[in-house]
């Protein structure tokens, strides 16, 4: 299975930027105190439904992401139901754990967030983060039962590391669908719901968010391109080559930090 395995960040950093030895790049902080961890690990997933509804991601009770709790990693922390996303707070936030008893947290929460993130963050250890959505672009690809083709460099991040789950049977409800989208998954980053919508995983939250933002925009760039006409694809070679340095752990946190500014800028009271 593969999995997202952290490569070495100095090399990455050296790899992908210049001037890095005088000036300092961004890279996920380390923590020393959990509590500490805790809380700016509440605070990103609050900024990450702020991503999500300057996107346009928000579409009434749909839509949940979710970060593992760091220091009861078999709970994790999701949105409370019917709050928009643009609304939420870190102290909105509602701690579940593995048997669905909400163990934190004031408000109630989507049975179908439960049974699916709770499933995906059992079965994937590597796995700290998963988003959730059903966007228009997402949809609309979902309804085609393809996957995505390596048509540009940003879709390449997804080649043969999403896959398609083509089992709809209405709302999700139970765990045991929760375990077949998981399942579907495999050790990718990726999963399309077909005629449901998309759900990306990350390392963290920044990650996880960053991804889904990015299969978003590469559903309506292959969509505009597919109603256009013929695709030209990117070779398997290449396109791996460009996966391993586009899908990287450190890439792919890094995608989700010009939102994050963005967001602090826009409204900080997500931080609370
Ligand atoms: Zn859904």
């Amino acid at each position: 299975m593969m999995t997202l395995s952290a490569p070495s960040i100095s090399e990455t950093v050296k790899q992908m930027t210049r001037g890095s030895e005088r000036f300092t790049v961004p890279t996920p902080p380390q923590f020393d105190d959990n509590q500490a961890q805790r809380q700016y690990e509440k605070q990103r997933l609050a900024a990450a439904f702020r991503v999500f509804a300057h996107y346009g991601f928000d579409e009434g009770l749909a839509g949940h992401i979710t970060q593992r709790d760091c220091i009861e990693p078999d709970t994790f922390w999701v949105n409370p139901l019917a709050i928009h996303f643009s609304q939420i707070k870190a102290s909105d936030l509602v701690r579940v754990d593995h048997q669905g008893n909400i163990v934190e947290g004031h408000h109630p929460i989507n049975n179908a967030a439960f049974a699916i993130h709770s499933r995906i963050h059992h079965a994937r250890p590597d796995v700290n983060a998963v988003a959730h959505a059903h966007t228009t672009f997402g949809r609309a690809f979902s309804a085609l039962g393809q996957t995505l083709q390596p048509i540009s460099q940003d879709a390449c991040m997804f080649y043969q590391n999403h896959s398609v789950f083509d089992t709809f049977t209405g709302v999700v409800a139970e765990l045991s669908e929760g375990d077949m989208i998981a399942d579907a998954l495999q050790g990718n980053m990726a999963v399309i719901l077909q005629n449901h919508g998309l759900l990306t995983v990350g390392t963290s939250v920044d990650a996880a968010a960053a991804n889904f933002v990015m299969l978003d925009s590469c559903c309506h760039s292959q969509l505009i391109a597919q109603s256009a006409g013929e695709l030209n694809v990117i070779s398997h070679e290449v396109a791996m080559q460009t996966r391993a340095m586009n899908a990287n752990e450190l890439v792919t946190w890094g995608n989700f930090q010009p939102m994050y500014q963005l967001m602090v800028a826009k409204d900080d009271s997500f931080l609370s």
